[in-house]
């Protein structure tokens, strides 16, 4: 049983409250703190938000610790946002791999795509949530949300969110703790119009997450939107690229994902009309 384990602070990374019990265990070694946690080595997928093995670290917490899986995969990592998107069945194999010691199958259950495309490079934080956190707790810590492909606004604060100087490949290799001198911003600024569209994109991200269950897969996704476009007219590539920047502007749909812009129509018919969604 462990000695002690930080209690997580809302909205943390699972990765980062594993970083606080490495700092504060004194371990020489990332070796040491993995044995002591998972009782094993092996590699775990950090990077991607979903960790496994989570039963041997509940089963192992300090008498008192009300602590539980449940807890951790909904408030710690990024099971609410890939379970968006994944069938109940599908939702039940993802929850047994994070609970289970396997980890190998995480990213294809839970449907990530390989292109690094899709992964942010560097673990990112908001200035004002470490400020105020430095301040509440004393020391800051990598939050969850600001860690989601899609949001790059705050929710809380509404500014853009900053590359940190922890790149997120380096997650699999060992527990690197927030702080001031690697949550120095990356000098990246956004307009006050692609500011407001980037928040309004990560309120609907974080809407998504709360919502559990009902996904009937992506073949029922692709007609859903089929009968949608078809009501609004824009069942069309070119209409349906132009009300799309129209909604959200070229800035926001830019950041979000740069290479979307260069063919916008064929990206979106794609993306929301493609067969080879069936086979996925
Ligand atoms: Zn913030």
């Amino acid at each position: 049983m462990l000695s002690f384990f930080p209690i997580p602070y809302p909205d943390e990374l699972f990765y980062s409250v594993m970083c606080r019990y490495h700092v504060r265990s004194g371990n020489r070694s990332f070796r040491q703190t993995k044995l002591d946690l998972f009782n094993t080595v092996g590699s775990k997928q950090y990077y991607l938000g979903l960790p496994n093995s989570l039963a041997t670290l509940v089963h192992q917490l300090p008498f008192g610790s009300s602590l539980t899986i449940n807890q951790l995969l909904q408030e710690h990592t990024l099971f609410p946002y890939y379970r968006t998107f994944l069938t109940n069945r599908e939702v039940k194999r993802l929850r047994e791999l994070m609970e289970g010691k396997e980890s190998k199958s995480i990213a294809q259950v839970a449907k990530i795509p390989k292109l690094r495309l899709y992964y942010p490079e560097y673990l990112r934080f908001c200035p004002q949530c470490l400020a105020e956190d430095l301040q509440q707790y004393g020391e800051t810590f990598w939050h969850r949300n600001h860690q989601i492909s899609g949001i790059r606004g705050c929710l809380t604060h509404r500014v853009g969110l900053q590359n940190s100087r922890v790149l997120v490949s380096e997650m699999g290799k060992g527990f690197i703790a927030a702080d001031e001198n690697n949550c120095v911003g990356d000098g990246v600024s956004y307009d006050e119009e692609v500011l407001q569209g980037l928040w309004e994109f990560s309120k609907v991200i974080e809407e998504k997450m709360k919502y559990k269950g009902g996904f009937k897969g992506l073949e029922g996704l692709m007609d859903e939107y089929k009968e949608s476009l078809m009501s609004l007219g824009l069942l069309e590539e070119k209409r349906l690229a132009e009300a799309m920047l129209k909604r959200y502007g070229e800035g926001v749909l830019r950041v979000i994902h740069p290479e979307m812009m260069d063919n916008l129509g064929e990206y979106v018919s794609g993306c929301l009309l493609g067969c080879d969604m069936k086979s996925a």
